[in-house]
């Protein structure tokens, strides 16, 4: 058989593949299909997706789309009829103008960090992250030779940011700094104030970017409302947000996404667009339309749930001997201090995957402080979230 290399030659991969890391999450996952292929009975709080299914609507959209024949390529940013849509939403949304001209459709929430981060980062420069935070920030900061700088989201704080803090670590060598609220995995949201605080700290080095990611900004509790870092015009000429379909539509299999992008960089995110996946399928782009012109019923009914489920979830972890769960403000994770039960996050996860058939995220994969946490995603049913708590109760009770 013809081989490309000589026998016994190890292939010479560039330096930065061995910086990539990965989202243990899908790891997680991986494993508890396995343990379901042998028979167990898995209880899946680990990955963070809706267990809905995507609205019909949405769904016919993309068909139809399908059957008028959208099954070519489209323009790399985007079709602009979706462009307007995402326009006409964010004004609707955070009653800011944002022009079609400057937003990007994406295959997902994800390619906007992927390419904001290899646009800004190389040897030698800084990036900032939430820690804990998307465990993708990380990775693909230390993959361009970047540094990491992780801004501290503390459980005392509600897993807000400080803007001192963020401030006190930018230096002339910052290019990029990265925000999430609601945030993965804490469900944090940072207040306005604070928000206020770091834009007009920022105000400061005119030069350093910011990446706001709010895809979960639709996912807010008790009438919260969001605030947008687009409502910041001192920064639009800087800012960077990323938004998408993902959590709010049921669409996290469809691979759909925005980003927001100033003036100066949208030619380069659709360059780069160009040269990655030329654009977003066709018929997803149609159904991205519907979800956002459509009955936005189904999405409420959706939070509406993950409401009931935080209600519930969040007291049930806080009866469990060495737990202690804030209240989410946002999202669909709970994100409790476990270091009471004597076991650390990885090895606690570990033990109520393999014992009892719970599957969860170890804080450890959100950061480097997050050691003593456990992510449990409740975007899973109320029946489902009641026996796995019981499940651990009766494991932690057994030793
Ligand atoms: N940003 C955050 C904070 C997330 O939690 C996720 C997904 O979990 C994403 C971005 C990526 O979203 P998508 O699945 O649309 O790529």
């Amino acid at each position: 058989m013809w081989h490309p290399f000589p026998e016994g030659m190890i292939v010479r991969l560039v330096e930065n593949m061995n910086r990539l890391g990965t989202e243990t999450a899908f790891e997680v996952l991986a494993r508890a299909e396995e343990l379901g292929r042998q028979g167990k009975d898995i209880i899946n709080l680990g990955i963070g997706q809706p267990d809905f299914a995507t609205p019909a609507h949405i769904v016919e959209a993309a068909i139809k789309a399908l059957r008028d024949g959208h099954h070519g390529y489209t323009p790399a940013q985007g079709v602009l009829p979706l462009r307007e849509a995402v326009a006409a939403d964010l004004h609707k949304r955070h009653g800011t103008e944002v022009s079609p001209d400057n937003i990007a459709i994406m295959p997902g929430g994800k390619p906007t960090m992927f390419f904001a981060i290899l646009m800004f980062g190389e040897p030698g420069v800084e990036i900032m992250y939430p820690d804990p935070g998307f465990p993708i920030y990380r990775s693909m900061i230390e993959f361009t030779g970047a540094t990491p700088v992780p801004t501290p989201l503390r459980m005392e704080n509600d897993f807000a940011f400080s803007a001192d803090e963020v401030l006190a670590n930018v230096n002339e060598k910052t290019r990029l700094i990265i925000v999430n609220s609601p945030g993965n995995p804490t469900g944090g949201v940072t207040p306005k104030s604070e928000i206020d605080r770091l834009i007009a700290g920022l105000a400061d080095w005119p030069d350093v970017a910011i990446m706001s990611d709010e895809i979960y900004s639709n996912m807010l509790y008790d009438g919260r409302s969001h605030t947008s870092f687009l409502n910041y015009p001192d920064i639009r000429d800087r800012l960077i947000l990323l938004d998408g379909w993902s959590k709010t539509y049921a669409m996290t299999g469809w691979r759909l996404g925005f980003s927001v992008w100033p003036d100066s960089l949208i030619e380069k995110i659709v360059r780069l667009a160009v040269n990655n996946h030329s654009c977003v399928n066709a018929p997803t782009q149609f159904a991205g339309i519907a979800a956002l012109t459509g009955p936005q019923d189904a999405a409420a009914q959706m939070m509406t749930a993950f409401d009931e489920r935080r209600r519930i979830i969040v007291p049930l972890l806080n009866t469990l001997p060495g737990f202690n769960c804030l209240e989410p403000a946002g999202a669909f994770y709970a994100f409790p201090n476990i270091e009471g039960t004597g076991r650390s996050g990885k090895k606690l996860q570990s033990e109520m995957l393999e014992k009892v058939g719970v599957a969860t995220v170890p804080g450890s994969s959100f950061g480097i402080h997050a050691d003593g946490f456990v992510r449990f995603s409740y975007a899973s049913s109320v029946e489902n979230i009641n026996s796995a708590v019981q499940r651990i109760g009766g494991m932690l009770a057994a030793g």
